[in-house]
């Protein structure tokens, strides 16, 4: 089971998206993201929930 992040879920029409089997490696490269294209020096707890939050699990559309 995959589990995805898409960041235009948070930021309204930012087209990124990652997709990882560990919910803490989404969240890595989500926070990663933040910092580099949206400039959030600083990642409260209120950002990690949020990103958390909208981490979805993908069925395997096969
Ligand atoms: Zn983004």
């Amino acid at each position: 089971m995959m589990k995805e992040f898409h960041c235009g879920s948070l930021v309204p029409g930012c087209e990124w998206h990652t997709r990882h089997e560990e919910e803490a490696e989404v969240m890595r490269r989500a926070v990663e993201h933040m910092r580099e294209v949206h400039g959030e020096t600083i990642i409260r707890e209120s950002m990690i929930e949020a990103i958390r939050s909208r981490i979805v699990q993908q069925q395997d559309a096969a």
